[in-house]
């Protein structure tokens, strides 16, 4: 009985229907055919991609690593977002400027200066092992199946020619074919965005070129030079320093300087995509209180013109889509699962209210029409001074009136605080001492005084010019001349505020002092009043 043959990967598949190839171009002949500037991007990073250059960079085994970009079925969308990366940017990484990571000799059909054969001659070497130094490639767009294009002599996405045809004849080169015979020596195999990590758009219902994603086509044997499996950092686009911030990532561990990164079992990088972006939207709260838009431009949660974020891994609401700024919600915008492998066919229609969510947002109504009014109950205490509730003013010159709250809201939050701190380490004492605080500095003030220093409204009237003095006294500690704590400045809170009256505690109109907030509240009427 023998053994099941394991099934080829389409990679394979193409490679076998191509065969080997053997004759390159003669570079020597060529010269500087295809550069125009006669200098490649290597040449132009030259004092920063060898030993000469920046030596922080060469710190490590490695001094270089070529990156080979490749465009396959593709909207050029992802090379526009790593252009835009900040945190670190595609500039940085090609200067090598960041210690511990070697600089990056980027081969990319947009940006070098290089083309026709002069761009493929690192291409050649990598091919011919004669590149000195390791490689990765990387898939921006779907792979196809070249193979169904090849039966009419045609193909989908290709890159150069090469003398690789019948008799070295020069045929075109497909993106497919450089990334099979270039995959198995890269150091890693990266794929940026949807189409290229889970075949996107081009493989979606109707797809007549056998689009698929990079880890279809070299299949789940595939693993890298280095021992990697293929690296997916998803998104249409995807968010740019994503993709920087992952290459920086391996490049630091290549190097020795970093730990292994983490990546999820669909090669993603786990600390980007392990939580939904429903998590970290800045439309969280509006989702948590039942509020939601009824249409696009509306500032709450939009789960119900068709948001998809609370089952989507994606991380765009909190890294922005470039410079930390922008990304989806953040600018308006639904999730429509543009990261995820069963876009864009599983989340088709878009902007339609999931049902999948009515049982949430209605949970989250009923919740939301009892927290809502609380927090509202507390917002409105928590925007006002301590000041303005003894005074029974905001001194706002705004045109919009403030209400003083009602005797029930003030109830509900003098419960709601004797609640709130009940646990506290100094609960029930007024020693410093129990909040580590010097006994003279926690002394509780009263929040009349103000208006009793000297010159001040109602300073004059015999009661406060005897209370002026007795705070001034010989020992200049705040006590009268007879040494005893003066009236009206309790030093625990709790003593009579011994206003002009009949000396025996109460006030003016003979009210008992009871120190409280409503006894200063009469003893400040009747003076502000003389
Ligand atoms: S807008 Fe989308 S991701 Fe944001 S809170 Fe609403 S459902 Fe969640
Ligand atoms: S929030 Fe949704 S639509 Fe926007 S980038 Fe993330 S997955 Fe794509």
């Amino acid at each position: 009985m023998t053994a099941a043959m394991p099934e080829k990967s389409p990679a394979q598949r193409l490679l076998d229907h191509l065969g080997p190839v053997e004759g390159y171009h003669d570079h020597e002949a060529i010269g500087d055919f295809g550069m125009p500037t006669r200098r490649s991007l290597e040449d132009m990073l030259g004092p920063n991609t060898t030993e000469t250059g920046f030596a922080h960079a060469h710190l490590g085994p490695l001094k270089k690593v070529h990156a080979f970009w490749f465009a396959g079925m593709s909207c050029d969308g992802c090379t526009v977002s790593v252009t835009g990366a900040t945190t670190p940017s595609v500039e940085s990484l090609l200067l090598g400027a960041h210690p511990g990571i070697p600089p990056v000799v980027l081969h990319h059909p947009v940006v070098n200066m290089e083309s026709g054969p002069a761009y493929l001659r690192a291409h050649e070497q990598a091919l011919r092992g004669e590149l000195e130094d390791p490689y990765v490639i990387i898939l921006e767009g779907s792979a196809t199946e070249e193979t169904l294009a090849t039966e009419t002599g045609g193909y989908w996405t290709a890159q150069g020619e090469q003398p690789w045809g019948p008799g070295g004849e020069k045929r075109t080169v497909t993106v497919e074919e450089w990334v099979a015979r270039l995959a198995p020596g890269a150091a890693a195999a990266i794929a940026i965005g949807t189409c290229a990590t889970w075949g996107g758009i081009p493989s979606a219902d109707g797809n007549v070129t056998g689009a698929m994603s990079l880890m279809d086509f070299l299949g789940k044997d595939y693993r890298s030079a280095f021992g990697l499996p293929v690296v997916n950092v998803p998104g249409c686009a995807p968010v740019g320093d994503n993709f920087t911030e992952t290459v920086a990532a391996i490049l630091y561990f290549l190097q020795g300087f970093g730990p292994l990164p983490e990546f999820d079992e669909l090669g993603r990088p786990a600390w980007l995509f392990g939580e939904t972006v429903h998590r970290h939207c800045v439309r969280g709260a509006y989702y948590e209180e039942g509020t939601y838009a009824e249409e696009f431009g509306d500032p709450e949660c939009l789960v119900e013109v068709g948001c998809w974020g609370p089952v989507v891994n994606c991380n765009i609401t909190s890294r922005g889509a470039i410079n930390h700024v922008g990304g989806c919600m953040n600018a308006g915008g639904a999730c429509i699962g543009c990261t995820m492998p069963g876009f864009p066919d599983k989340f088709t229609p878009f902007y339609k209210t999931p049902p999948g969510s009515m049982a949430s947002t209605s949970a989250s109504r009923l919740l939301g029409s009892v927290i809502k009014p609380l927090r509202q109950l507390t917002n409105d205490h928590l925007n006002r001074e301590v000041r303005w509730d003894l005074h029974h003013e905001v001194p706002s010159g705004w045109a919009r009136h403030e209400p003083e709250p009602r005797a029930w809201q003030n109830v509900t939050h003098k419960f709601y605080d004797s609640l709130r701190r009940s646990n506290d380490r100094g609960n029930g004492k007024t020693e410093a001492a129990a909040w580590g605080k010097r006994a003279e500095l926690s002394r509780r003030r009263d929040p009349t005084v103000e208006r009793h220093l000297p010159g001040a409204e109602g300073a004059e009237s015999p009661g406060v010019a005897a209370e002026l003095a007795g705070r001034e006294g010989p020992e200049g500690n705040g006590r009268a001349p007879n040494g005893r704590a003066p009236a009206g400045r309790a030093p625990t809170g709790r003593e009579p505020t011994g206003r002009p009256g009949d000396g025996n505690g109460r006030d003016a109109r003979g009210h008992a002092g009871d120190g409280g907030p409503r006894q200063r509240r009469r003893t400040l009427r009747a003076h502000t009043r003389r």
